[in-house]
């Protein structure tokens, strides 16, 4: 084992504060990380929060996260001292599943080890997450980087990134459809960004009238307030995906009578609690309403590679770790733009 440090949650109703801990050494197919920049995706602040149900304290955040490479294991074969790495939403899964075998990892029949807050199957506790100075991977959940993006920024793509783009590639989003993004935060933006790159027309709900002009420069064609009536019902019929990103309560219904005939809106954003949907709104036009969890660490890759190639990256703002609990307090303000990273550097500078 060797000594880490970190911020932790104690409790669902006390801040994140200064944590140390162990990690086990490197095995001889890990990969340690020595962690750079790790994004604060609002699944951290549900899950520090105990939203959803289920958190194991003490808890550490955090599953976005590129860094370099300070030690490999002896089978390790696609990385080496001095790599530049990133780590996601999960660290292991059975892999002999009929969805790890396809490369649906978070689909795993026996339960993916997430990043945070799940069994460590190695210490029988629990797993610790990317708001920490170090973290030890098995290589097949480490993904490679693309040379010539900004770190900082390239760090959410390991969760928002790929969460959006893959329902945007499932969905077959390309050029000559309409494709709806609702909200503008840490997903929402890549989904502008990704959707736009994959060729679509693409129009952004928000509740934030300050960010019409973002919205634009981000690709957005169309920019909606989803608190106009008159502008939602403009749009009635007309789209052939949504990509929902919203973190709060909100009315799905009225994005799904936005699809036209056979149109699909896909949730990501996973608020706390049930939102009614009547089944004559699916009937009317043979609408689907799905879901979407982030992807396979294959699918991953090549969100990575595309996003170096269509030069995209998110909009980050970079934070010291102290000012994390204030990054919560802004993300539930929608005040973010449009995320923040935390600046590891900070967290060693308080040791
Ligand atoms: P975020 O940065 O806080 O963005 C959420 C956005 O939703 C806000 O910026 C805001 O956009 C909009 N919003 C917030 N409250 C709203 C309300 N009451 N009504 C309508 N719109 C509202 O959060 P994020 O990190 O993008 O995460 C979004 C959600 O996705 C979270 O629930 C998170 O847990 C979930 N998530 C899911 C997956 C997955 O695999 N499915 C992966 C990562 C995250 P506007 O200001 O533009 O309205
Ligand atoms: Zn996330
Ligand atoms: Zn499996």
């Amino acid at each position: 084992m060797f000594h880490c440090y970190g911020y932790a949650a104690t409790s669902s109703d006390t801040p994140l504060a200064p944590f140390s801990f162990e990690r086990r050494n490197p095995g001889p197919k890990d990969v340690q990380i020595e962690i750079l920049y790790c994004g604060v995706c609002h699944s951290d602040l549900h899950r520090v929060r105990n939203e959803w149900g289920g958190t194991i304290y003490p808890c550490v955040p955090g599953h976005e996260m590129v860094g370099r490479v300070t030690a490999v294991g002896a089978k390790v074969t696609k990385y080496k001292v001095g790599d530049v790495a990133g780590v996601g939403v999960m660290v292991d899964s059975c892999r002999e599943c009929a969805n790890c075998r396809d490369g649906l990892e978070q689909f795993c029949d026996n339960g993916n080890t997430e990043t945070y807050n799940s069994y460590d199957k190695h210490t029988g506790g629990h797993t610790l997450g990317g708001y920490s100075s170090h973290i030890v991977v098995d290589e097949h959940f480490v993904l490679r980087i693309p040379e010539g993006l900004d770190l900082a920024a390239v760090a959410p793509l390991l969760c928002a990134g790929i969460t959006t783009y893959s329902p945007l590639r499932r969905w077959k989003v390309g050029p000559g459809q309409k494709v709806g993004i609702v909200g503008l935060g840490g997903l929402g933006h890549m989904g502008v960004k990704i959707a736009k790159a994959l060729g679509a027309h693409v129009v952004l709900f928000t509740t934030s009238s300050s960010k019409t002009e973002d919205a634009e420069r981000l690709g957005a064609a169309e920019v909606v307030l989803s608190t106009d009536g008159k502008a939602m019902a403009q749009q009635a019929n007309s789209f052939d995906f949504i990509l929902d990103t919203v973190s709060a309560r909100h009315d799905v219904a009225a994005y799904l009578e936005l699809l036209r005939r056979d149109g699909t809106l896909t949730q990501v954003g996973v608020p706390v609690e049930p939102q009614p949907i009547h089944a004559g709104t699916l009937v009317a036009k043979r609408r689907n309403y799905a879901g979407s969890a982030i992807g396979g660490i294959a699918e991953t890759q090549e969100m990575l590679d595309f996003c170096a190639k269509h030069n995209i990256v998110s909009d980050v703002e970079l934070i010291s770790i102290d000012q994390v609990n204030e990054a919560f307090e802004r993300m539930l303000r929608s005040d973010v733009k449009y995320r923040f990273v935390i600046d590891m550097k900070t967290l060693k500078a308080r040791q």
